[in-house]
């Protein structure tokens, strides 16, 4: 009697365990199928959101666009003499894109041009200015098949003929009928057709506009450090603390070189220092700095190469100063028209020194350059230290001209 009522609760106990047991599952498998479900159709929802937002917001910029006559635009008159005007808004003709800056950024060569007011080559006033921009396609002309509005694309400044002597040794850079456009510093710039065909790209959707803005100074970097035949580990002493200076000295630096930075002022130190300079040397007396940069090689050899971005003849002298027997020289900085530098051929022949200059850029490397961007590990963010404006560029302009320890201001239209 005893044993069958012990065996009925052994029993009525593991029924009832095996029951709470596949309850228990049950209610699990529930829960985790439901979860899964709501992440789905979350997953579906939001992406649906966004796809709609961004074409809500193409088509409403688009509408925006078509239905002004007349847009905001920095006009460049002269010598230190921009302002700010009401312009009609551009058409996009057959094979041109109309682009709504999203950023365009301050450069040196825009600063030169500012202090100067012309540029033999690229802008001759009065004309639109400012050539380092990313924006959103917001009209196609007629036969452009690869973009469309709502596209987000970095424009090139400029685009080679692809027929030339020059273009058919792969050497873009040099064209004879090398086409410039300006006008970043707008609310739209027109991109000629050329452009649109040979050099403008497509902007990764992780990747923000004025980072990818950054495509044309950095195509320039990259093509004056790849001329200067690096190997890895060379030590690179570079000459110059402005933009393109410290643009070199981190693609150097991400390219596995010793870095040396030559910088005259304390705002240029920290910032050479944070992208990546093994070395900073700063002093004003180019003396010392060819004294101190060659004790920081073995033996005070000097350097394997020295890159000068400042554009002026003492840095040119100094740079092959720099360099030891065998070493490259590269002349990145252009100086004004007319100057002439004093070398010491003895030394230039005797310890074989190779001497370069590098111009521009090809579309093959601004392709690179933006690949470079969009790779993370260039920090995109170190050379963009100031926002404005375009009704503040005067003033950014004035402060650029003051050496401020600003290195690129988006100006935002
Ligand atoms: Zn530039
Ligand atoms: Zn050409």
């Amino acid at each position: 009697m005893r044993g069958t009522v012990k065996g009925a609760i052994k029993r009525g106990r593991s029924t009832v365990e095996t029951v709470i047991e596949h309850g228990r599952a049950t209610v699990e498998t529930a829960i985790e199928h439901g979860r899964a479900t709501v992440d789905d159709v979350l997953h579906h929802g939001r992406a649906s959101v966004e796809s709609a937002l961004h074409h809500g917001r193409a088509t409403v910029e688009t509408a925006i666009y078509h239905g002004r006559a007349t847009m905001q635009a920095a006009i460049l008159h002269g010598r230190e003499d921009i302002r700010i005007e009401h312009v009609p808004v551009p058409e996009a003709a057959p094979g041109e894109l109309i682009v709504e800056v999203g950023a365009a950024l301050t450069c040196g060569t825009d600063l030169k041009v500012f202090r100067r007011g012309y540029h033999a080559r690229m802008i001759v006033p009065p004309a639109l200015f400012g050539h380092e921009l990313a924006g959103t396609v917001v009209q196609a002309g007629a036969g452009v098949t690869n973009f469309r509005p709502g596209d987000r694309v970095v424009a090139l400044n400029s685009a080679p003929c692809g027929q030339c002597y020059f273009c058919e040794r792969n050497q873009e850079n040099l064209c004879d009928d090398l086409l410039f456009n300006n006008g970043a510093y707008a609310e739209y710039i027109r991109i000629p057709a050329r452009i649109v065909a040979k050099n403008t790209l497509l902007v990764p959707d992780h990747v923000p506009l004025e980072h990818a803005a950054l495509t044309e100074p950095l195509a320039c970097a990259v093509h004056g450090f790849e001329d200067s035949r690096p190997h890895p580990g060379d030590t690179v002493a570079i000459i110059g603390g402005g933009p393109l200076g410290l643009m070199i000295l981190h693609v150097a630096a991400l390219a596995g070189c010793e870095v040396i930075a030559l910088v005259k002022h304390d705002g240029q130190v920290e910032a050479a220092k944070q992208l990546g300079a093994a070395h900073v040397v700063q002093t004003s007396s180019i003396r010392k700095a060819i004294q101190m940069t060659r004790a920081l090689t073995p033996k005070n050899r000097g350097v394997d190469i020295a890159i000068e971005a400042v554009g002026v003849p003492e840095a040119w002298q100094e740079a092959v100063e720099l360099v030891r027997k065998g070493g490259t020289v590269n002349f990145f900085g252009g100086c004004a028209v007319d100057t002439l530098v004093t070398l010491d051929t003895n030394k230039i022949h005797y310890s074989d020194i190779t001497l370069r200059a590098t111009f521009h850029h090809t579309p093959a490397i601004c392709r690179r350059a933006l690949e470079l961007i969009a790779g993370g590990r260039f920090q995109a963010d170190k050379f963009i230290t100031g926002h404005a404006h375009l009704y503040e560029l005067n003033r950014v302009f004035e402060k650029l001209m003051n050496r401020s320890s600003e290195i690129k201001t988006a100006i935002v239209p």
